[in-house]
């Protein structure tokens, strides 16, 4: 068998003393599509930022592709990241090309000028996204889903083996969260890429990928969807307000939320 794309082994990381992950084993197969749930202050983004080379584990073992993952960041490119609020300012007067070829520096260096090889791949990558006609078109003009692409069509530009998603969809209406996971699913197979997508979506998670863990500090459970109603109040702390309609947990919405 291959060897996970993803191996944690007795993995902690603890700030101030406090540990915000507690003993995590986990292996992520490659080419797999796997959704990280859980409620806010779970440990989710410290998890990404431990594969993603950003902090060190205070205990245990992480290895991405069989190497230490700070190592694989300073040598650039295996790894794309879409974080929870990738635009700091949306006036920011630069085009949605622009952007995208900003993904590129990872391989092609800071200051050096992108080629015309760069900006085929950019728009390639719009073209995929389905955002190609808004190449021109300044980045804070764009509607938070179109922005949303334009982000992961950059991350898709570093040619990564594995892509990172960090509550992509928290500022999307339903239909353009299923069009997202859809999106994702098609360039994941396309482009062969391992897939880690984080959310407090239940329902839409459990729709759409391959394997759902379950994190609250602790991985409560790491296996394919349908997850069952006791694993979800394990992880979440609290009763959780779903209806399972055959295999898929839905969300039950009071009349007066
Ligand atoms: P999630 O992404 O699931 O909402 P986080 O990974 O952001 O959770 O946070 C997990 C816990 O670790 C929280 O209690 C948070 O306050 C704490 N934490 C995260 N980053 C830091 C930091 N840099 N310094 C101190 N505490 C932190």
């Amino acid at each position: 068998m291959n060897a996970p794309a993803i191996r944690i082994r007795d993995l902690w990381v603890n700030f101030n003393h406090v540990p915000a992950l507690e003993d995590i084993n986990l292996d992520i197969r490659e080419g797999s599509y796997v959704g990280i749930l859980g409620p806010n202050g779970a440990g989710k983004s410290t998890l990404l930022k431990v594969i993603l080379g950003l902090i060190p584990p205070s205990q245990g073992e992480v290895l991405v592709f069989g190497e230490n993952p700070r190592k694989l960041r300073l040598a650039g490119s295996l790894i794309g990241y879409l974080p929870q609020k990738p635009l700091s300012n949306p006036r920011f007067p630069v085009s949605v090309l622009d952007v995208v070829l900003m993904g590129r520096y990872g391989r092609i260096g800071l200051c050096r000028r992108p080629s015309r090889r760069d900006v085929e791949i950019a728009r390639e990558n719009l073209a995929r996204l389905g955002i190609l006609p808004l190449a021109e078109r300044p980045i804070g003009e764009l509607s938070g889903g179109e922005q949303q692409r334009v982000f992961i069509a950059r991350a898709l530009c570093l040619e990564p083996r594995l892509l990172v998603l960090d509550e992509p969809t928290i500022s999307l209406d339903a239909c353009a969260q299923d069009d997202l996971y859809e999106l994702v699913h098609g360039f994941k197979e396309e482009m062969n890429l391992t897939v880690l997508i984080v959310s407090h979506d239940i329902g839409a998670v459990a729709r759409h990928v391959d394997d759902v863990v379950c994190l609250n500090r602790r991985v409560h459970v790491h296996e394919p969807p349908p997850i069952g109603r006791l694993a979800l109040e394990s992880t979440f702390g609290c009763s959780v307000e779903y209806l399972f309609h055959g295999e898929i947990p839905h969300r039950v919405v009071r009349r007066d939320e």
